[in-house]
C-alpha cells in the first residue's frame, strides 16, 4: 500500500494523561540521532551491552504480582496459564469487570522487556487507584495481561525459549522423524536451543501438530509446539467463551536499536514506538477471509490508531517522544504464525508495539522513557475502548503516520 503524505494529527479526545495521570515529568528529551542513514542512526545506536540490571526478573515478577493481589483488595487476580519447559509459570494478571476485553502480552521475545515493566505498572495502577476515571475504565474493560510470556528466554536474556527439538518430540511422539519446525533455533548463544514463540501460533485454535505439516515456512501458521503459546491460546479460548469475543490482543516488543522516522514532519526523529496491524499478505489478507471471515484489518488499524493518537496527544506532537510511526508492513508481508495474526483471524483487533532499542541496549533513563511511552499507549487504547472512542476512529488515518524508513529499504 502506498503511503499518503503525512498530515497534521489530531488526537483522540481523551488521552491517558488526562484520564489516568500517567506521569510524564522529566521525559522531555532524548538523544538526537543522525538522519543520514535512515533506520540506522548513529549516536543512540548501541547494539551490544548485556547488562540487564534494573529490569524485572522472573522471581521479581512473582513477588510483584503477589503484592498486587494482596494490596488491590481483590481487584487484581494473578494466575498461571502454563508451565514452561524449565518449570517456570507463565503468569497472567486480570483486573477490571467490564465486558470489553483486552488481552496484552509482553516479552514473548525474552530480550524485549519494556512490555513486562509497562504491564506491571498498568495492572498496579488500575488495581490500586480509586479515582472516578479509573473506576469508569474498569467498569467497561477487563484487562488480562501476560507480562512475561517467555520467562525462560527472559532469564537467559535471549529471544527464544529454552527447549530442544528432542524435548518437543518426547512430548509429541507423533512428530518422531519429522524435521524441526522452521522457527526452531538449535545452538543459541545462551542455551542449547529454543523456539521463536512468536511463530508458534495457528488460527485454528484446535490445531494439533502433525509430522506432515513440518517444517513449515515463514508465511504459514505455526504448530503450537510450546507450553507458552498453548497457554496463551487456551487463555484466549477461555476469554472468548466467557465474553463472546476478545476485543483486542496487543503484543509488546522491541524493534532493535537503530530506528528513526523518515517522511513527513517527523523526519529524522528517533522512533519511540512503532505500531502495526497483522501482516497477512496482499489485499489486506483477503485470501484468509474464506476460512476466517471474522478477520477485520480496519478494526485492528482503529485500535492501533488509538495508541498512536494517545501517545502523540499525551506528549505533544513536537516532543521527541512523540516519534510514533508505522512498523514494517510492506503489502506482501505475511506471518500467519504470529500470535497477533492467529487471534486477528479469529475476529479480535490486534496491535503490535515495537519500541526503539533492545532491552540490553538501554540505559536506565531510556528504559524509563520507553516504558512510560508504552504505558501511555496502552492506557490510551484502554481509555478509547472504555469510552467508545476507538469505534469512531477512521482506520485509514493509520496511514497518515510516518514509517521509520522501511518503505525505502529493500525487503
Ligand atoms: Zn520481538
Amino acid at each position: 500500500m502506498s503511503r499518503p503524505a503525512p498530515t497534521g494529527r489530531r488526537s483522540v479526545a481523551v488521552t491517558a494523561t488526562a484520564v489516568l495521570g500517567v506521569g510524564l515529568a522529566g521525559l522531555t528529551t532524548v538523544p538526537t540521532a543522525s538522519a543520514a542513514d535512515p533506520g540506522h542512526a548513529s549516536g543512540t545506536c548501541k547494539t551490544q551491552n548485556d547488562a540487564v540490571g534494573g529490569w524485572t526478573s522472573y522471581p521479581q515478577l512473582l513477588t510483584e504480582l503477589e503484592r498486587m493481589e494482596r494490596t488491590s483488595q481483590g481487584k487484581v487476580d494473578a494466575f498461571s496459564i502454563a508451565t514452561t519447559f524449565q518449570g517456570r509459570d507463565v503468569m497472567a494478571a486480570r483486573v477490571g469487570t467490564g465486558d470489553k476485553v483486552a488481552l496484552i502480552t509482553g516479552a514473548i521475545h525474552g530480550n524485549e522487556r519494556t512490555g513486562v515493566e509497562s504491564l506491571l505498572r498498568i495492572v498496579d495502577q488500575l488495581g490500586s487507584r480509586g479515582d472516578a476515571a479509573t473506576q469508569q475504565l474498569l467498569s467497561e474493560v477487563t484487562l488480562v495481561a501476560v507480562p512475561m510470556l517467555n520467562p525462560d528466554g527472559l532469564e537467559l536474556n535471549q529471544r527464544v525459549n529454552d527447549i530442544t527439538w528432542d524435548d518437543v518430540v518426547a512430548q509429541n511422539p507423533q512428530l518422531e522423524g519429522a524435521p524441526p519446525a522452521w522457527y526452531y533455533r538449535s545452538g543459541t548463544t545462551r542455551s542449547s536451543a529454543g523456539f521463536d514463540l512468536n511463530r508458534d501460533f495457528h488460527p485454528d485454535l484446535d490445531y494439533v501438530p502433525t509430522a506432515a505439516d513440518l517444517p513449515g515456512n515463514t508465511v504459514d501458521p505455526g504448530f503450537y509446539l510450546n507450553a507458552e503459546s498453548q497457554g496463551l491460546r487456551d487463555l484466549y479460548v477461555d476469554l472468548h467463551e466467557e465474553f463472546g469475543e476478545v476485543d483486542v490482543v496487543v503484543d509488546l516488543h522491541h524493534m532493535g536499536p537503530c530506528s528513526i522516522t523518515t517522511g513527513g514532519p517527523q523526519d529524522g526523529k528517533p522512533i519511540t514506538v512503532t505500531v502495526d496491524y497483522p501482516p497477512l499478505g496482499v489485499n489486506d489478507g483477503a485470501a484468509y477471509l474464506e476460512e476466517y471471515p471474522l478477520l477485520d484489518q480496519d478494526k485492528s488499524r482503529r485500535y492501533a490508531l488509538s495508541v498512536m493518537d494517545g501517545i502523540t496527544g499525551s506528549y505533544g506532537a513536537q516532543s521527541p517522544l512523540a516519534g510514533v510511526g508505522r512498523y514494517v508492513h510492506f503489502e506482501s508481508r505475511e506471518f500467519a504464525g504470529q500470535g497477533r495474526s492467529a487471534f486477528a483471524l479469529n475476529g479480535s483487533a490486534s496491535v503490535l508495539f515495537e519500541v526503539r532499542g533492545q532491552s540490553n541496549t538501554f540505559g536506565q533513563k531510556m528504559k524509563g522513557m520507553m516504558t512510560t511511552a508504552v504505558q501511555t499507549g496502552v492506557l490510551s487504547m484502554l481509555t478509547a475502548m472504555a469510552d467508545g472512542t476507538v469505534e469512531t476512529l477512521d482506520g485509514d488515518d493509520f496511514f497518515d503516520y510516518p514509517d521509520y524508513g522501511w518503505d525505502t529499504v529493500a525487503d
